[in-house]
């Protein structure tokens, strides 16, 4: 008998029926929910139905704020006009502070029990949330690195497992609804919320997207450790062009579909159940007025099932800021009709006045409003919150509990991207004197930046206490005695460099921590992607003392540093790790961890050079040169690793075929070691210009010493697509070239 035969088939008979049964339970479990929410909406009244349209934020409803006290209060006759008289289908947000566990406990407990038993329908609040690196508006939650660093981790169970802790945490305070991940694509360096995207490539958002989902959200998101995520922001505010937030981009219909949407397809189709409108405007058409993007191709072409939510106060924008709409009215209408199924108000009940009028009138037809109070209580049911809309107490013991935080320390370890190290500089002797100098390097908001505690996490002081700045983890990891601190310059002006200067005299090492102080959206604008020219002239000071230099970046943009980058020793990229960021960095420094993070951005050499990893073929022609600091998928090692037989199953591939790829992976050097082992596709000819390469594949693999692994990658005809002339996605014959390392191999497609 054929053991395999009898092994499969017996599997097969197992798993079938399984899935089979898996996939009966959710369909019928869709149709239960179509069948609730067709039957509340029957019952609803108008003014109930524009209520759940409604969303107004924690300011409209609480008593001071006592940002200082913190003796944070809700206002229950606010809160009762909120949900009995306007019915209100959200409320969001922090009222400028996180809150601890125990208050979120009684605001949404009071929330929950004035919609549920003041109300006719008795229609639970949907609760919404910036926990976009972990439970960030919550004390003493998991702070876990901000999105720029979870993506030069390239590792995809560390995001899932960051979206699942997440959840998690922000569910223990009565939160079903998360508005994360952002799935802009970061290609304008510039851009104040780089650091909350993925970097700029759209296969690595997609992938990190994805996993971020299925940990985040999963297949159930009323699960202790899921709730419905939020996809943002719906499309191209990512690259605006002048490089400040709330911009401009223009983005032709080919470029959109190539780099822009693909994210947010691959979103969808993970399940996401709500997705936040662009801010901004592309091409001249404010994202919250765009008909054929919010509801042709979000909702009909993708089959977006879910609710689409605008962003802050961004209806009334259509007509204040954007002049599309000459009233605020029309601009409701605008909106509405062009897909918008929950309003951001968010300070006033504007928006539920006017969507009531216009229905009233007929301007706004009753299947719209319909369809989009659907959309939200579908999203309500699944959540679970109208069979349980309170806090679960019992989940409060493992909020940051040690699994957490040890999973926090591995993400902002791995997130760290080493650039440079000269004759082995790093890893440091802990029998060694330092000087440790810089603006970042004893503040936590410069590892933890915009929503974090506060939404532009600049509140030092609301800090943790018990969370290591870079210099106490260096403190702790090498001994106070052995380490001098001078802080140098402020982010911009000279405090007391020629004391650092002085102070470097008696030590064997320099650590410089420079970067960016902590900001979030428009004010974290800048005119200048150079590094501030104060803490530039700090490093070049003591690069003149002549001893090791080592340069730690905390930074949520990729500054340009090319000043001072050739007479470092060593330059660590920290960007942005979060709250055990300070003792991950120690841990690189020292030895006690061997980096493995790669970069996943083009960081520039000049401010005014930014050309991607992906260019086009004239972006590297003639006098024109692909010469950035770092390259995309850069960083080093304190081992070595070597790439051997990379190898194709074919060297042809038929249309419709995929192509099996492997290839092998040494540890050469002397210690274990992490290894990104990226794939990336070049199409050599085409009837648009192709770019340079594009990132079709990544695995991160562990190899002790002498150790190999064989990877395999399968390219299928989608890795090989493009969009054409016509703006469809097309794939054309002709040669390919796959390139891992420094190997590369060519092959055809018939
Ligand atoms: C941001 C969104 C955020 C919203 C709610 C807006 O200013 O653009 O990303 O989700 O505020 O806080």
């Amino acid at each position: 008998m054929n053991y395999f035969f009898s092994l499969t088939t017996a599997l097969l008979f197992f798993i079938l029926p399984f899935s089979h049964n898996q996939k009966r339970s959710e369909n019928s479990k869709e149709n239960l929910i179509d069948k609730k929410v067709k039957a509340l909406i029957y019952k609803m009244t108008l003014e109930e139905k524009v209520g759940q349209m409604t969303q107004v934020s924690l300011q409209v409803v609480t008593k001071k704020r006592g940002t200082n006290s913190q003796r944070f209060e809700p206002d229950y006759d606010k809160l009762k006009e909120a949900i009995v008289k306007y019915h209100v289908g959200s409320i969001l947000n922090v009222y400028d502070i996180a809150l601890s566990s125990g208050q979120w406990d009684s605001l949404i407990t009071e929330i929950q029990d004035i919609a549920t038993k003041e109300t006719r329908l008795k229609i639970p609040v949907l609760y919404g949330i910036d926990a976009i690196h972990g439970a960030n508006y919550t004390k003493d939650a998991t702070i876990f690195p901000q999105p720029i660093n979870i993506a030069a981790t390239w590792n995809r169970d560390l995001v899932n497992k960051e979206g699942e802790i997440t959840s998690f945490e922000v569910k223990a305070c009565g939160i079903p609804w998360n508005f994360y991940p952002v799935l802009n694509m970061g290609r304008n360096p510039l851009w104040s919320r780089l650091w909350e995207t993925y970097g700029e490539d759209t296969y690595m958002a997609q992938q990190m997207g994805i996993s971020y989902i299925e940990g985040a959200q999963g297949n159930d998101p009323s699960a202790k450790n899921k709730l419905a995520v939020c996809l943002k922001h719906y499309v191209g505010y990512g690259f605006p062009l002048n490089g400040k937030d709330r911009t401009p981009a223009w983005i032709p219909e080919r470029m959109m579909k190539e780099y822009f949407l693909p994210p947010f397809e691959a979103g969808i189709k993970a399940g996401a159940l709500t997705v936040m409108v662009n801010s901004s405007e592309v091409n001249g058409i404010p994202a919250h007025s765009d008909y054929h993007l919010l509801t042709e191709v979000l909702k009909k072409e993708y089959g977006f099932k879910g609710f689409v939510v605008s962003d802050w106060a961004d209806i009334k924008n259509l007509y204040e800021r954007d002049r599309v709409a000459s009233s605020e009215k029309e601009a409701v209408k605008m909106a509405v009709m062009a897909g918008v199924d929950m309003s951001m108000v968010p300070l006033d009940y504007s928006f539920y006045n006017l969507l009531l009028q216009l229905a009233k009138e007929g301007s706004v037809p009753m299947s719209r409003i319909d369809d989009a109070v659907s959309r939200i209580l579908r999203v309500k049911f699944l959540t679970g919150i109208f069979d349980n809309p309170y806090p679960d107490t019992t989940m409060k013991s493992m909020v940051a509990d040690s699994e957490s935080t040890k999973i926090n320390l591995q993400a902002a370890r791995e997130s760290l991207v080493l650039v440079k190290n000269q004759n082995n500089l790093l890893p440091l002797k802990k029998n060694i004197k330092v000087l440790v100098t810089g603006p970042a390097a004893n503040m936590l908001s410069c590892l933890n930046s915009g929503w974090t505690i506060t939404w532009q996490g600049d509140d030092e002081a609301a800090y943790p206490k018990n969370k290591n700045t870079v210099l106490e983890a260096i403190e702790q990891k090498i001994g106070k005695r052995n380490v001098s601190y001078v802080e140098g310059s402020s982010f911009d002006t000279d405090i007391n460099s020629d004391s650092a200067v002085n102070a470097a005299k008696n030590v064997d090492a320099i650590i410089i921590v420079l970067g960016e102080k902590a900001y979030c959206e428009t004010p974290g604008n800048i005119d200048d992607l150079t590094l501030d020219e104060a803490q530039l002239s700090l490093a070049s000071k003591l690069i003149k003392t002549g001893k090791p230099i080592i340069l730690v970046m905390l930074e949520g943009r990729p500054r340009v540093i090319s000043k001072i980058e050739s007479e470092a020793g060593a330059i660590l990229l920290g960007f942005l790790p979060g709250m055990e960021g300070g003792n991950a960095i120690a841990d690189v420094l020292f030895g006690d961890t061997n980096p493995s993070g790669k970069l996943p951005i083009t960081y520039p050499r000049y401010p005014n050079d930014i050309v991607h990893y992906d260019y086009k073929p004239m972006e590297n022609f003639g006098t024109n040169t692909f010469n950035p600091q770092w390259n995309i998928g850069y960083g080093l090692s304190y081992t070595t690793f070597a790439y051997s037989n990379l190898t194709f199953d074919k060297s042809r591939i038929n249309k419709n075929d995929s192509l099996n790829v492997s290839v092998t992976v040494k540890n050469t050097g002397n210690l274990p070691g992490k290894e990104v082992v990226q794939l990336y596709i070049s199409d050599l000819y085409g009837s648009v210009s192709r770019p340079n390469k594009q990132l079709k594949g990544f695995e991160k693999i562990y190899l002790n010493p002498e150790e190999s692994k064989i990877v395999k990658f399968v390219i299928t005809q989608n890795d090989l697509s493009f969009i054409g002339r016509n703006n469809k996605r097309i794939v054309e014959p002709g040669e390919f070239k796959v390139t891992i390392d420094k190997l590369s191999r060519g092959f055809t497609l018939n």
